[in-house]
């Protein structure tokens, strides 16, 4: 898990979990952000990342395959050694320190002082997309699928993108935090590796150059 890497200047060596979920889509998002992606199914696949994401899929799933494959404690201690890691919709599940509406056995990788509400958007809203503005960033044209929304974060936690009140209406949805981000952890609601624009994996980038840097 070093994070020596090849060095400055070298394409980051991103590992993208690969045992469930939307794996090929950040592949191509990060390649495109220059930087060089890796699966991970197996503990040595984590030797020399400088980075991590978590994609989008189901996280009771993906929590599963992790105690299977032997992953669930060598990426915890991955996420609190400091390695830059981003989690989209199931991944931001898998970050957070306090899941709502989980299943029982679905476990936490930490990395995230928030509490996040699984397939909070509710039935009639259960996959839909807006565009919101993202801190750093500008407007993202943002796709939700059965996603999770925070419900609380922590004071170390910047909130960077939340659903706009004009989409939502009265709707509970209006405001809800969408997009955090603490210290080298970055997490997403929504699924910027299905929609071609690629500026939320070169923020992610640009994470791992700061903390390589
Ligand atoms: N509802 C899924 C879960 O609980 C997340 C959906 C997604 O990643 N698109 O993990």
């Amino acid at each position: 898990m070093s994070r020596g890497g090849p060095g400055r200047g070298a394409a980051p060596r991103v590992g993208v979990l690969a045992l469930q979920g939307d794996v090929r889509e950040h592949d191509r998002a990060l390649r495109a952000a220059g930087a060089d992606p890796v699966p991970v199914r197996r503990v040595e696949d984590l030797a020399g990342l400088d980075g991590l994401v978590l994609p989008g899929g189901e996280s009771t799933a993906i929590s599963r395959l992790l105690t299977v494959f032997d992953l669930f404690e060598p990426l915890s201690q991955a996420v609190s050694s400091g390695l830059p890691v981003y989690g989209s919709c199931a991944g931001m599940i898998l970050l957070a320190g306090e899941v709502l509406d989980g299943r029982p056995d679905q476990r936490s990788l930490g990395g995230l002082d928030v509490t996040v509400r699984r397939n909070a958007f509710g039935r009639q809203v259960d996959s839909f997309e807006t565009d919101l503005a993202f801190e750093g960033v500008g407007s993202v044209h943002a796709v939700f699928i059965r996603a999770p929304w925070v419900e609380r974060a922590g004071e170390s936690v910047q909130v960077l993108a939340r659903v706009p009140a004009t989409d939502a209406g009265a709707s509970p949805a209006a405001g809800r935090v969408v997009a955090v981000r603490q210290g080298p952890v970055l997490a997403t609601s929504f699924h910027p590796e299905l929609t071609g624009d690629g500026r939320v994996h070169a923020l992610f980038v640009d994470m791992i150059q700061e903390a390589r840097g």
